[in-house]
């Protein structure tokens, strides 16, 4: 885009774009004063809240407070209310640039990667922040887009050259820094071998501790490679390029040994129409079983799914009516919608449903405490395929791998297409590796209770 261009373009979008949110803001009532915050909230965070609370009742307006407010709501979990926050700071300050990265990156937790990006991108229009770029440029790697996180990585670089996090992103996948100089011109190496890359993305994810946002340190002891391979451009029809062989090793590696080796496949948000059908034609063809957290609403439309199902050795648990937060709906609400819920899959399975699912794993004491109070088992997962989030299968795997150990649960989705991409590499792998596909009931039972 010309320069000039930049004054005309971005700001008919954002005064639309504020409008929305005035007019969302005033439907909603932010929750700021007299709000508590979550009784599992650190002491610290709720002493700081009641200050900036207090702050606030004073100058209502002061945008670096609510700013301040909101990072605390995300800290605390909160993150709808740290939205409302920043959407209102917003239309005080539209030129407080922090509020744009805070607003993009909260989002984006919430899985609302489309908005994210508008966020972001609206900020740049109003000043190029590197860290808004660095996020972009997550978010971007996050999804897959690698040529377009590069992109804006080095745009990072551009605004600010010592800001090591972006030049070792844009290593990662695989650009080669001629020099520190070289951040502000153009010279930088596309990657070239792609072949080694499925195996270097798992190695280099053992030094990642939960991923996402913020530092990556490079793993203790690490070479510092500057020719990593990677991926250059991904997309979600990218075939996976890992084998069932690197996959069984890998996994052979992590199981150290143990002589019981169970794994429950679990897939949740179902069932959904064509993707749910093919994922049970593969489990089928694997001799697979696995366990199904469907929702109720969808269960009710689609009932011969949840019959084939049970018909087939699976289970099927409970993972709400609405997929709304259990935290947010508080204990009273979220039993009456697991109870509608269950009463449906009940009657399309003609089997009880003990297994509990919170959406989105929101959950807490509270929750917990209700759900065991109810008869039911509250049940979690082990590795998170983020086949939701990912385009590509390779990531997902990778991602599932790296925490599949004996006994683990694997999440994954059937209303996303990544599932079955996925599971044709890593069923044969898993059994390669002497694993037996449990349900979780099963594995409840021969593990002893982990809920
Ligand atoms: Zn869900």
């Amino acid at each position: 885009m010309k320069p000039g261009m930049m004054l005309l373009w971005p700001w008919r979008r954002l005064l639309r774009w504020w409008a929305g949110v005035v007019l969302v803001l005033v439907l909603t009532a932010p929750p700021i004063f007299g709000y508590g915050a979550d009784p599992l909230t650190p002491q610290g965070i709720r002493q700081e809240f009641a200050l900036l609370s207090a702050r606030l009742r004073q100058t209502p307006n002061d945008v670096t407070v609510l700013n301040s407010l909101g990072i605390l709501y995300a800290r605390a979990g909160q993150l709808n209310d740290a939205i409302l926050l920043w959407n209102r700071a917003l239309t005080i300050n539209p030129r407080y640039i922090h509020l744009y990265n805070n607003l993009g990156s909260a989002l984006k937790a919430q899985g609302r990667v489309e908005e994210a990006v508008r966020v972001y991108q609206a900020g740049l229009a109003i000043t190029p922040s590197f860290w808004i770029y660095y996020n972009l440029g997550l978010l971007e790697k996050d999804r897959g887009r690698y040529r377009e996180a590069a992109h804006y990585f080095r745009e990072c670089l551009r605004q600010n050259p010592r800001f090591e996090a972006a030049a070792q992103r844009l290593e990662d996948l695989g650009y080669v820094l001629a020099s520190q100089q070289a951040a502000q011109g153009i010279p930088y190496k596309p990657p070239t071998d792609l072949e080694a890359l499925s195996l270097t993305m798992l190695e280099r994810m053992e030094g990642e501790e939960g991923g996402g946002e913020g530092a990556e340190p490079r793993p203790a002891g690490a070479p510092s490679d500057t020719r990593r391979p990677w991926r250059a451009a991904g997309g979600a029809d990218l075939p996976v390029t890992m084998t069932v062989e690197t996959c069984a090793a890998y996994l052979e590696k992590m199981a150290q040994g143990a002589p019981t080796r169970l794994v429950a496949l679990t897939f949740d948000d179902g069932p959904h129409p064509s993707i749910t059908p093919r994922l049970l034609d593969l489990l089928q063809a694997h001799g697979a079983k696995g366990t199904f957290f469907v929702l109720g609403s969808r269960a009710e439309s689609y009932p011969e799914l949840l019959e084939r199902m049970v018909r087939e050795g699976h289970e099927v648990g409970n993972h709400s009516w609405s997929h709304k937060s259990l935290v947010r709906l508080g204990p009273a609400t979220a039993r009456a919608d697991l109870q509608r819920a269950a009463a449906t899959i009940e009657a399309c399975t003609n089997q009880p449903c003990r297994l509990v699912r919170p959406p989105y794993g929101h959950t807490n004491a509270e929750i917990r405490a209700m759900i065991h109070r109810s008869g039911w088992a509250h049940i979690m997962w082990d590795a998170d395929s983020r086949d939701w989030q990912l385009s590509d299968a390779n990531q997902m795997l990778a991602r599932t791998l790296r925490k599949t150990s004996p006994g683990a649960v694997l999440l994954f989705h059937d209303i996303h297409p990544g599932v079955l991409r996925v599971l044709p590499v890593l069923l044969p792998a898993l059994r390669q590796c002497g694993y037996r596909f449990v349900t979780v009931s099963e594995l409840l039972r021969l593990q002893g209770s982990r809920s």
